[in-house]
């Protein structure tokens, strides 16, 4: 008796660190999937933001480069630049994450919307 009352706490405990765990990951997915902005720069100058929450393609640069913005993620899918060192990184989607295009001058930097909280934290 003592035993099976042993198991069913376990279980319990279980159970609840599992819905904990569960919704934390949701919460985890959800912002950081909706709550990010593509910055595009060329040469330095901001081009254009686009919202990770929304799928598009962006032509950068008068289309020397394009970008694809796809479940949250980012990612460089066409470019027109001999080393095509930025269609080969990875997508991105978390802050501060970037896909540089040297040979074009392109930068798409990752911007999280909670910027200026983490600020007045780091501070
Ligand atoms: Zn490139």
């Amino acid at each position: 008796m003592k035993k099976r009352l042993k198991i069913k706490d376990i279980v319990l405990i279980v159970l609840i660190l599992a819905v904990a765990a569960g919704s934390w990951l949701l919460h985890e997915a959800l912002g950081s999937a909706g709550s990010g902005v593509a910055v595009v720069r060329v040469d330095g100058a901001i081009e254009g933001t686009y919202p990770l929450n929304e799928d598009r393609e962006v032509s950068i640069n008068g289309g020397t480069n394009i970008l694809r913005i796809r479940n949250g993620r980012a990612k460089m899918i066409e470019a027109d630049c001999p080393d095509q060192l930025c269609v080969d990184q990875r997508a991105v989607s978390a802050d501060n994450e970037s896909i540089i295009c040297l040979p074009n001058r392109v930068i798409v930097e990752i911007q999280s919307r909670q910027e200026s909280e983490y600020d007045a934290v780091t501070n």
